[in-house]
């Protein structure tokens, strides 16, 4: 073998099929060999991962950053810093911005607004609703990940941030399964029933209630339930290919094992906030713990669990949310004028790892979770593996350090509404992310520059 790159050197390397001791060979940012221990290729650069664990980069395909109008929340250069001290190096964002992804044009204009500010690589989704069904075609060509739709109506007042983002009524979401179905990109839904969102809104309210609370009981388990059985009809009538975002309930979930067993293609979202915590964490973090949809009682966080070990759960993402402390605060007088979400960025992994650490995870199931199932759902086929070939994309942890979550050292903009894990006590930590090939973060110190990342779009199906 000729002189390469880089070598990765004596880490336990991590992959869904097998964890195993090894050295990783990197040429012009992609893996080039994987040789036992022994043999140690002759490099530029050697980085020596003894008694570490290495894994492919973690892939975060469901955040929200604000770029180019809300800056002041998070934007492409503060949201991918986090990302890499969270050891995440590829991320698909979804559309809530101004204006929101919702055509070529839109799509175009995003990337040139933001490719100079990314520290690693990105997609994009685009919007798909009642009013730009014509230009879901386009956006396709153009390069998205997948679309994206809600079914419940937009917040007041954030009507630009939704373009071309939601289904409005039944008929409009079968069109845009017919749609999404002429191609092949996996069309995302939030899943929450518009109609049994105004029900128990307006009976809560009726009561007068404007306590953090009564969000909660504005959006009981039923509204996930019903608008998934009714996607997951029309996905099976009209062929597209669908991925529930953010679930939640388990009986959602159960619909889902029902309807794959029936051939439709279904991929599944859960989130660490729906995984790790409860309603009762509202009653401390108040606005602070507001997201759609909402937390759920321990029994179904606890049933959460076994969707994961059955693999019915393809991916765990953050949904990472950022807003101003001003903005949620207003939440503490009345709970329903305060934005939904939460920054996630920089704990999914360390979180997840916790859960390694105590047994709740397979290693094997990390690396499919946090990135095999995303990179084979999207089709990027450069991503989410250690294989030669492969970009050279990773993340390296010691499970020997043992920490606490500590708000005032992340990179995210908007930490000061990090509330939920905050002080959480954490084995296992991220001490290297490497974007292909080069080290963007050492021992919690991000050290890529913004522009790094590059624009990625779906490998072509019949790529060969
Ligand atoms: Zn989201």
């Amino acid at each position: 073998m000729s002189r390469v790159d880089l070598v990765i050197k004596g880490g336990t390397i991590v992959r869904s099929d097998a964890v195993f001791k090894g050295n990783i060979a990197v040429k012009d940012g992609v893996i080039v060999a994987i040789t036992d221990e022994a043999f140690v290729p002759a490099s530029e650069e050697c980085i020596d991962a003894t008694g570490q664990y290495v894994m492919t980069g973690v892939i975060e395909p469901h955040l929200h950053l604000r770029d180019p109008s809300k800056n002041e929340r998070e934007d492409f250069t503060s949201g991918t810093m986090a990302c890499a001290a969270g050891g995440i190096t590829t991320i698909v964002e979804h559309p809530v911005s101004t204006p929101s992804v919702h055509s070529a044009t839109t799509l175009r204009n995003r990337i040139e607004a933001v490719q100079h500010k990314s520290l690693i690589d990105f997609g994009f989704y685009g919007g798909a609703g009642y009013d730009n069904l014509d230009l879901m075609l386009e956006m396709a060509e153009a390069g998205i990940m997948g679309f994206k739709t809600f079914l419940p109506a937009s917040p007041p007042g954030r009507e630009q941030e939704f373009i071309g983002l939601n289904a409005k009524d039944d008929g409009f979401l079968y069109q845009i399964l017919e749609i999404a179905a002429k191609t092949d990109l996996p069309a995302l839904f939030h899943l929450e029933d518009n109609t049994l969102l105004q029900l128990f809104e307006g009976r809560v309210r009726a009561q007068g209630r404007k306590d953090p609370m009564a969000h909660i009981d504005s959006r009981p388990e039923i509204a996930e339930i019903v608008a998934t059985a009714k996607l997951l009809a029309m996905a099976q009538d009209t062929g597209a290919k669908v991925q529930l975002v953010h679930m939640s309930t388990d009986r959602g979930l159960e619909l889902a094992k029902f309807y794959r067993k029936q051939g439709v293609s279904i991929s599944i979202e859960s989130c660490p906030q729906y995984l790790l915590l409860s309603k009762e964490d509202m009653e401390a973090a108040g606005p602070f713990a507001k997201m759609n949809p909402p937390l759920r009682s321990k029994e179904t966080q606890r049933k959460l669990w076994n969707y994961v070990h059955d693999g019915t759960i393809d991916m765990i993402v953050t949904d990472h949310s950022p807003f101003l402390v001003s903005e949620k605060e207003i939440g503490y007088e009345d709970i329903f004028k305060a934005p939904p979400g939460h920054p996630g960025l920089e704990t999914l992994l360390p979180l997840m790892l916790n859960e390694v650490a105590n047994g709740r995870l397979t290693w094997q199931q990390l690396s499919s979770l946090l990135a095999e199932n995303v990179a084979r759902i999207y089709r990027m086929d450069q991503k989410g593996r250690i294989d030669i070939g492969k970009d050279a994309d990773f993340v390296l942890i010691d499970m020997k350090q043992e920490w606490k979550v500590d708000v005032s050292q992340m990179y995210t903009r908007s930490k000061g509404t990090f509330k939920l894990f905050d002080g959480w006590n954490i084995k296992g930590k991220p001490v290297k992310t490497i974007l292909r090939g080069k080290v963007i973060m050492e021992n919690g110190e991000v050290i890529g520059k913004p522009g790094e990342g590059r624009f990625i779009r779906p490998t072509p199906k019949n790529h060969a």
